[in-house]
């Protein structure tokens, strides 16, 4: 992406719909366009409207929404799309009824994509994660967190965020790493976990944060793998380090993890399937983001958080893919935001400040990115629809007809043009 390309005009669209803060968004239906210039959206209202500096400046391009809709660039909050080999004969046994447990302790589940993710090199690593993020982009997606945590020893840990690195490198999606190496115990640890806690806390994480490789520690803070304590030591030490903070809260359990979210004022939790009331509403006094997968529940045939409990506590809720080749092989972000409608019971305008601006301020980018207003980075998708309520009624289909990163064309017309 250039750092300063010309001008942009996005104009000719019959909607455009951003979140303001308000349960419904704003939509502008009045032929509304939007200007981009130094990569900043510069202005947006009626076509009309353009105030003179722009509309009389020689180098503006212009972009032809083609009647579609003006959403923010989509933000995939919560991914872990750093990995080798999938796992499709799991996915078959939990058809046959394998439980996620029984799984991970015959060696499968996360353990087995550890095998597989150290047996790659750190090009392999940034390869596959370059061809996922360039599938991600078509589909809208120009912010996507992506996690490490497939290492879980020093050397491969740092391999997975230098391949995070890489491949963010000259590619048009803004990634955002995080360190996860407290993501399971490794099956080499099991007689020593308060060597691998230290590992992580005395080792990782100072030079994670040194070498500004991650931005943001998450930990798997669940009955089977880490327990509140050890989450708060591990996190407590992120923070200290400088880094931002994220829990997997309750997900195959009530564990606590929301709870201590809030107590540490995290940016985020995430699943919170068996999440309490008590935690949930901690988490929105606290202004902890609920990140919610819908696809994980889906494919793991788990009861959806519903969105009521969500609202009744006052939570902003996102949606993620959770993007991993166990419990969600799904990286198409509009497809979770129909899911979060369907299965959660949100609703259009709730899924897509979900993927949008809530997104954003799970990752702390809210006042950068996710809403289109003056100011904020120009990331802008023309969908190929007459309003954004088709992004959660077209189930997987893909509406992305433009992708617009920091004022630059991404993609025209379905295809990729930079
Ligand atoms: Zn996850």
């Amino acid at each position: 992406v250039d750092s300063v390309p010309p001008p942009l005009l996005v104009a000719g669209a019959s909607s455009l719909w951003t979140p303001d803060g308000s349960p419904s968004g704003l939509g502008l239906r009045d032929r509304p366009a939007i200007a981009i210039a130094g990569g900043r959206i510069a202005w947006l209202g009626p076509e009309g409207g353009l105030p003179p500096n722009l509309a009389t400046d020689p180098r503006l391009v212009r972009l032809d929404a083609a009647g579609g809709t003006l959403v923010p660039g989509f933000v995939d909050a919560h991914t872990h799309a750093v990995f080798a080999g999938w796992r499709a004969d799991e996915h078959r046994r939990r058809l046959e009824g394998a439980s996620y447990a029984s799984i991970a302790a015959e060696g499968g589940g996360i353990l087995a994509t550890v095998r597989a993710t150290r047996a790659a090199s750190r090009e392999e690593l940034a390869e596959l994660l370059r061809s996922r993020l360039d599938t991600m982009l078509l589909n809208g997606v120009t912010t996507v967190e992506v996690k490490s945590g497939y290492g879980l020893d020093l050397g491969t840990e740092l391999r997975q965020l230098e391949a995070i690195r890489d491949a963010a490198l000259a590619h048009p999606v803004r990634v955002v790493a995080t360190y996860l190496g407290a993501h399971a115990l490794p099956a080499e640890r099991a007689h020593d976990r308060e060597g691998y806690l230290r590992e992580v806390m005395d080792l990782a994480i100072p030079r994670v944060a040194q070498d500004r490789l991650a931005t943001c520690c998450d930990v798997f803070c669940e009955r089977g793998a880490f327990s509140v304590d050890e989450s708060r030591r591990i996190l407590s030490r992120a923070r200290e380090c400088g880094l931002l903070l994220k829990v997997h809260a309750d997900e195959l359990s009530a564990s606590g993890g929301a709870e201590l979210a809030a107590e540490l004022r995290a940016l985020s939790a995430e699943h919170l399937l068996d999440a309490s009331d008590e935690g949930l509403e901690a988490m929105a006094s606290a202004g902890v983001v609920a990140v919610i997968l819908p696809a994980t529940s889906l494919m793991l045939r788990a009861r959806p958080v519903e969105m009521a409990r969500l609202r009744r506590a006052g939570c902003r809720v996102a949606f993620a893919t959770d993007f991993n080749p166990g419990s969600s092989p799904v990286d198409n972000l509009p497809l979770v935001a129909a899911l979060a409608c369907i299965t959660n019971g949100a609703t259009p305008e709730e899924a897509l400040t979900g993927i949008t601006l809530h997104a954003a301020a799970a990752l702390g980018l809210e006042d950068e990115i996710g809403a289109l207003m003056p100011g904020r980075c120009g990331d802008v998708v023309v969908l190929d629809a007459p309003d954004a309520s088709h992004l959660a009624y077209r189930m997987g289909a893909r509406l992305a007809r433009h992708v617009v990163r920091a004022g630059q064309v991404v993609v025209r017309d379905f295809a990729r043009v930079a």
